[in-house]
């Protein structure tokens, strides 16, 4: 059997030829979000890995490549495959459906995979898409199922052991198109699940995705075809490179055996100055931490396990090593007030980030907080409804608060949107190898989502 996989081009994100969102990387660990640059779909080359152990196969990365609607269609009725895995992402989805139903009028069996991680979501996909086949979740076991005649929702699998998944298939893939800040680079991610997996706002935690590690030796095997392939630097794409002292030395150690220059995601309540030492020696040049926010009491309200003050301290010992600090802020969750807002921008100032990225709550489906944001009559829109919107930008507000209005909400994004420019301006402004490549895209974003938010809902 020959079975295609695509990474459909991001028509409806296209605004320019040097981005794409991140979800192609890894949504089994992390919910949505972007980054720029080119990012390679990792994980829908383990796919194709995993499947090319018993069966033919094809790939294209039409994202990378640029291609428009009709070249993918081009390249379908050429490789005329029995089966066509499309990858589906909920920034996106509207456009990568199209593509599964390209394959089906062309005869060819068609399956999306949605790695949302949660059957309701994907079941109200199935059938608002008429989809026939949707895999949602870790696919390298169950996408047997589907290629063996399976119909209908296939998924919910966790693979116990992260070894036993194959290398990313990288010789089908146009690895020189991966560059990010004008480097070469790789997506990777050292686990599945999450150290801590018990934030009440996130995508994982209620579910019973374990932590699962990969082993050092099965990452040095990944970092040994990279290196060969001339990559500069890679995203570890996963919630926590620190989920213990022992594995940021272990990692270390192993990193510093490479040139690579790495960023990765990490919590802030295992930091200090000695492992930031270790991680700067090791090649380390950017953290992306989740604050989410300054104020101790909406910290415990959504169950974050860290403090104003490990938030501090973290900071500090980054900021004494020179690793650049990403701040990522959920802002809206049900216990934000006025008085949170004025507290987290108070506590940003102290600590310094690089960079902060403050995005609205976004109430995924079956998670602890949209429940209690629903019961509470505070939901002004769903995952889903935003996920048709395309924005996967956390800039459409889809809650109030217990003390806030969705007015009220929008004018504190307001006030932290433009203390985000700023505090860019001042990391970046020396730096156009960072921003320029960004500087188109931010302007026509920042118009769509004034657009956006205009059509927004507010104050029910
Ligand atoms: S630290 Fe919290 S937000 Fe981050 S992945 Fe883990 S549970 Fe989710």
């Amino acid at each position: 059997m020959k079975v295609a996989f695509l990474n459909p081009p991001r028509v409806m994100e296209r605004l320019t030829e040097d981005f794409t969102i991140a979800y192609n990387v890894s949504r089994f660990s992390r919910g949505v979000d972007i980054v720029y640059g080119v990012t390679p779909p990792t994980e829908l080359a383990i796919l194709a890995a995993a499947v090319k152990e018993k069966h033919e196969v094809a790939f294209c990365d039409a994202n990378a490549l640029h291609m428009f609607a009709h070249e993918v269609c081009e390249w379908m009725r050429d490789e005329r495959p029995d089966f066509l895995v499309v990858r589906g992402g909920d920034a996106t989805l509207t456009a990568d459906v199209m593509f599964y139903h390209y394959a089906e009028a062309m005869g060819i069996r068609a399956v999306l995979w949605e790695d949302t991680l949660n059957p309701l979501y994907s079941q109200r996909l199935m059938s608002d898409f008429r989809l026939k086949r949707v895999l949602y979740g870790e696919p390298e076991r169950k996408i047997f199922e589907i290629l063996d005649g399976a119909e209908g929702l296939v998924g919910g699998d966790i693979i116990p052991d992260m070894d036993a998944l194959p290398q990313p298939l990288m010789d089908a893939l146009p690895m020189e198109r991966y560059v990010k800040e004008g480097r070469r680079n790789w997506y990777s991610f050292l686990q599945r699940g999450c150290g801590w997996g018990a934030c009440a706002f996130c995508l994982i935690a209620p579910s019973d995705i374990t932590h699962r590690m990969r082993s050092i030796p099965h990452i040095k095997q990944e970092l040994e075809m990279l290196k060969e392939r001339g990559v500069e630097t890679i995203y570890f794409w996963d919630p926590q490179i620190n989920p213990s002292r022992e594995r940021v030395h272990a990692l270390c150690d192993l990193f510093a055996q490479y040139p690579f220059k790495w960023e990765a995601w990490a919590r802030v309540d295992v930091m200090d100055d000695e492992l930031a030492a270790a991680m700067k020696r090791s090649g380390c040049f950017r953290l992306h931490l989740g604050v989410e926010n300054g104020d101790d009491h909406v910290l415990k309200s959504i169950n974050k396990g860290t403090t104003a003050d490990m938030i501090r301290n973290a900071f500090r010992a980054l900021r004494a090593h020179g690793i650049e600090r990403a701040a990522y802020f959920c802002m809206g969750t049900p216990e934000e007030s006025e008085d949170s807002f004025r507290r987290t921008m108070s506590l940003i100032r102290e600590i310094k980030p690089t960079t902060i990225v403050p995005a609205s709550y976004r109430p995924f489906p079956n998670v602890p907080l949209t429940d209690q944001a629903r019961h509470a009559g505070m939901l002004v829109q769903d995952h889903y409804d935003l996920a048709l919107e395309s924005d996967c930008f956390g800039t459409a507000l889809a809650t109030r608060t217990r003390h806030m209005s969705a007015e009220q909400l929008s004018k504190w994004m307001d006030r932290m949107h433009a203390l985000s420019t700023r505090i860019a301006l001042r990391s970046y402004a020396f730096k156009p190898s960072v921003w320029k490549p960004y500087a188109r895209i931010f302007m026509v974003r920042a118009i769509r989502n004034r657009l956006v938010r205009r059509r927004t809902p507010h104050g029910q």
